[in-house]
């Protein structure tokens, strides 16, 4: 029996975990779900953005499923899933980009995945304004940090047998930040002879991946270059609602989508589910369940192919209960094999 915090989250958060939640349970998993709450919503109600049983359930449970979360622009908070993730010192952030047969892309075999350095960067939320008119940023990299992250690429590249790992960086530019990223990834690469180190500046890297995506297999990168990187592939894949994403540490997890709470499209029943199913799929992974994970993704994959059940980011016309009712259907058929 595994005890995960489930977090539904702001926006289509709360449709898409539960499809999410459906298909988990649907492969057979013994799972007590922690359903916790935390966001936007939360906040409205209770004035609070993120009550402590949210904390208490993922300290308790070191693992969880989590919604998009809105952080309330001028509420003077930071962003939670930014909070979350320095919190737990969750350092990687891993998202898995791949083409999946069957979704409308010009690209067709496209198969990689970003390691984003998730805890520093631009992201440490260390601003000020001195005037008016003048504000500054301060852009935080360490060795530590970098090491992590960069460590973590080269392992997975190494296990997976992938020939190249891309260092995306500014070090051009910025030299002494970006810099010391990209002497970690070199003295990195040093452990890992068989693999070849690819070092590419990022406004070169955002052309060389929207014309000709396939050539990458593993990128890490900073935090800020890692978040819009992100984007850039899922749009070369289909859209947002396809690509999801791991937090990892070192003894805790969070699993989530790429994508935001969307609140163009909340609470109508037509946001796709895929990427946070995928997500799951991710944890299912992690968890050692490797069985489970790999029933997830052959059924989103067969599901998708087929093209009759396609949400409308897809150009189809299905409901997210229908996809999410068609995978579960594909994930009995492909269990009684
Ligand atoms: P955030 O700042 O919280 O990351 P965002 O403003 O970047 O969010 P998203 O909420 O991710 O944006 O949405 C961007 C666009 O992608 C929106 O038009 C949204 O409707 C679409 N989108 C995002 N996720 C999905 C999904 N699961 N299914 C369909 N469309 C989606």
């Amino acid at each position: 029996m595994y005890n995960i915090t489930l977090i539904p989250g702001d926006g289509i958060g709360p449709e898409v975990v539960s499809a999410a939640k459906k298909i988990v349970e649907a492969t057979g998993l013994n799972v007590n779900w922690d359903i916790v709450n935390a966001g936007a919503d939360v906040y409205k109600k209770t004035g609070v953005l993120v009550p402590d049983e949210v904390y208490e359930s993922i300290e308790k449970n070191k693992i969880a499923l989590k919604g998009p979360i809105t952080t309330p622009i001028g509420s003077g908070f930071r962003s939670i899933n930014v909070m979350l993730r320095k919190k737990y010192n969750l350092f990687s952030n891993i998202r898995p980009v791949k083409t999946i047969p069957g979704t409308d892309s010009p690209f067709k075999n496209i198969d990689l995945i970003i390691f984003r350095e998730n805890t520093e960067g631009l992201y440490s939320g260390i601003e000020k304004k001195h005037s008016e008119n003048v504000a500054e940023a301060t852009k935080i990299v360490t060795s530590a940090a970098s090491l992590n992250i960069i460590n973590e690429a080269f392992a997975y590249a190494r296990k997976n047998n992938k020939k190249k790992v891309t260092v995306v960086h500014k070090a051009n530019i910025m030299k002494l930040t970006d810099g010391l990223f990209l002497d970690c990834a070199r003295e990195v690469s040093k452990n890992y002879p068989e693999i070849l180190l690819d070092e590419v500046i990022v406004d070169n890297m955002c052309m060389q991946l929207v014309m000709n995506p396939s050539q990458f297999e593993v990128i890490v990168t900073t935090n800020l270059y890692g978040d819009i990187l992100s984007d850039l592939c899922a749009g070369l894949v289909g859209g947002l609602g396809l690509v999801p994403g791991a937090n990892i540490g070192e003894n805790m997890a969070i699993f989530e989508a790429v994508h935001g709470s969307a609140p163009d499209i909340a609470g109508k029943n037509v946001a796709n589910p895929t990427a946070i199913i995928l997500s799951a799929a991710m944890m299912l992974n992690y968890l050692g369940e490797k069985e489970k994970s790999n029933l997830i993704i052959d059924a989103v994959i067969e599901v998708i192919g087929e093209g009759k059940f396609l949400t409308k980011d897809l150009g189809g016309i299905a409901h997210t209960a229908d996809i999410t009712n068609a995978i579960i259907g594909k994930i009995q058929t492909l269990k009684n094999l």
